[in-house]
């Protein structure tokens, strides 16, 4: 059975949610035009993505 919040020491309801912003996105770079952009992602800038063209580039 779940503790009652009131019988939790602060330390503890405040560390029940301290794991969750530990993971930032991951940048990579394109290999194209080295823009940082998100992994697994099209290119913003070129619109290259793993060496082909998705979008048109402007
Ligand atoms: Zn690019």
């Amino acid at each position: 059975m779940a503790t009652p919040k009131k019988h939790l020491s602060h330390s503890k309801s405040g560390g029940r949610r301290s794991q969750i912003h530990l993971k930032l996105p991951e940048i990579f770079y394109c290999p194209n035009c080295h823009y940082p952009r998100l992994a697994h992602t099209v290119c913003p800038k070129c619109g290259q993505y793993r060496g082909k063209t998705i979008t048109a580039s402007h």
